[in-house]
């Protein structure tokens, strides 16, 4: 007896082991380099980008750089827009915990990324309520006909809201996290065009539709004189097509700052990312967009990309791209054209497919040399958070998960502390969230009104 026992704990340990000779032998250890362009024709002037790729994970160690890029489509003017373009980074890595080693640092990602939007959501709601009395929600509006009744629409007195589409480029590993419905797409070398977000648009995602409507909001179009419907499906309040964004402080709280989140790696081909606003997505398929710019260098590729999108569609809203190329090192010039015939057909049947599926869609299948790291959706922030295991580190210091305020001993709730009648509600286990990040989580569920306070 025993002896089994010995034979599968290495057994176990082999797979660890092949996997880093493998690694090493690809010569994935080596960073790619990476090259990228941006091209934008306003029409609103409500679309905004970062493009940045000095950051470090250790101060003045250039060998733990990262890029990171993002798209920010404004509505109802552009301070959600720029708020996030000069604050979600800063947000986001003050989430991440301290003294991490790489692959550390790419696993607790996801985690940070959702803390730092909903922070960014927050913190630029508050600035909004600081200026004006309370949290408006019926002032300044108009009477408008949905579903047969009457609705109040947001007019003078609104408040604008963004999409973020924030891609964080470490080595060969791509993280994506967006709200909104500005699209970001990998163009894999040797593989396929796959696309690396989920639109958060009303009208095409069903199972947001039905996370609105379960948290308490309306989901219908406008309706003219007569009955008839018109526009895209929208939801009130506030009459927005988008179930996710940042900031629109006069909707329904469902509208949440949760961003999807898919990380991948690529191979040591590397790849191509495209990030989008609705401009162009509009206009050109993923494939269209891909197809259109492939083997120029990025700067160029950006500027074909909307080229492409105003020639097909015109000049309807605001359309700004960001061309990456992610390159292997040995390979100084950008990807040449694949001279090998492009399958429409099977990109076609992709991208059926990837619009019917859920959020939590597991494969990259048109892509085989792509490997899929994480994938999350949820709107859930108790889901997001996880649960944090028990540490010496901590000491006895907490922080909120979620905008990193200090909390007394006495003051931090759970986010996994329930609704009254919750059988999964684990209140003695963190992460733990301040009580102004409890009173948002409570709301973005549906659990209180919007625009109640619980003090
Ligand atoms: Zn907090």
């Amino acid at each position: 007896m025993g002896s089994s026992g010995h034979t599968y704990e290495h057994h176990d340990l082999v797979p660890l082991a092949a996997l880093i000779n493998r690694e090493l032998r690809n010569g994935k250890t080596e960073k790619p380099a990476v090259r990228y362009g941006y091209a934008a024709q306003s029409r609103k002037g409500e679309d905004y980008f970062l493009m940045k790729t000095d950051c470090q994970r250790v101060a003045g160690n250039p060998s733990t750089s990262f890029s990171v890029f993002g798209i920010f489509d404004g509505h109802n003017g552009s301070g959600a827009a720029i708020f996030s373009r000069d604050n979600l980074l800063n947000y986001v890595l003050n989430a991440m915990p301290r003294g991490l080693e790489r692959d550390e640092w790419l696993h607790a990602l996801p985690r940070a990324l959702v803390a730092g939007f909903v922070k960014a959501d927050k913190e630029f709601q508050a600035k909004g309520t600081n200026s004006k009395p309370f949290k408006l929600i019926f002032c300044c509006r108009t009477l408008i006909c949905v579903n047969n009744k009457l609705k109040l629409v947001s007019s003078a007195g609104k408040t604008s809201g963004t999409t973020a589409t924030f891609v964080i480029i470490d080595g060969w590993t791509v993280t994506v996290a967006s709200v909104g419905d500005s699209r970001c797409i990998l163009d894999a070398q040797g593989g396929g065009v796959s696309i690396l977000t989920v639109d958060h648009r009303l009208e095409e995602n069903a199972e947001e539709r039905e996370r609105v409507t379960a948290s308490g909001g309306e989901v219908g179009r406008l309706s003219i004189f007569g009955g008839t419907e018109v526009g895209p499906l929208r939801c009130w309040p506030g009459g927005l097509c988008l179930s996710r964004s940042i900031g629109d402080m006069d909707v329904g709280e469902f509208i949440v700052p949760i961003p999807y989140v898919k990380q991948v790696k690529l191979s040591s081909t590397g790849g191509r990312l495209i990030i989008a606003s609705d401009g162009v997505w509009d206009a050109v398929s993923s494939e269209m967009a891909a197809q259109s710019c492939r083997g120029l260098p990025a700067e160029l590729a950006a500027r074909l990309v909307v080229k492409e999108s105003l020639r097909t569609r015109g000049l309807k809203d605001d359309t700004s791209c960001i061309v990456v190329d992610i390159i292997p090192p040995d390979n100084k010039i950008p990807p040449s054209p694949p001279p090998k015939k492009y399958n429409k057909l099977k990109a076609l049947f992709f991208t059926k497919n990837y619009w019917k599926s859920t959020n939590k869609t597991k494969k990259l299948s048109a892509v085989g040399t792509v490997e899929e790291l994480f994938e999350e959706g949820s709107a859930m922030l108790a889901e997001r958070l996880g649960n944090d295991k028990p540490t010496a580190e901590t000491g006895g210091i907490f922080v909120c998960a979620v905008c990193q305020a200090d909390l007394a001993s006495n003051e931090g709730i759970s986010v996994h502390a329930g609704w009254i009648f919750s059988v999964s509600s684990k209140p003695w286990q963190g992460p733990f969230l301040c009580t102004d990040c409890r009173n948002k989580k409570d709301a973005m569920e549906g659990k209180r009104p919007s625009g109640v306070r619980v003090v």
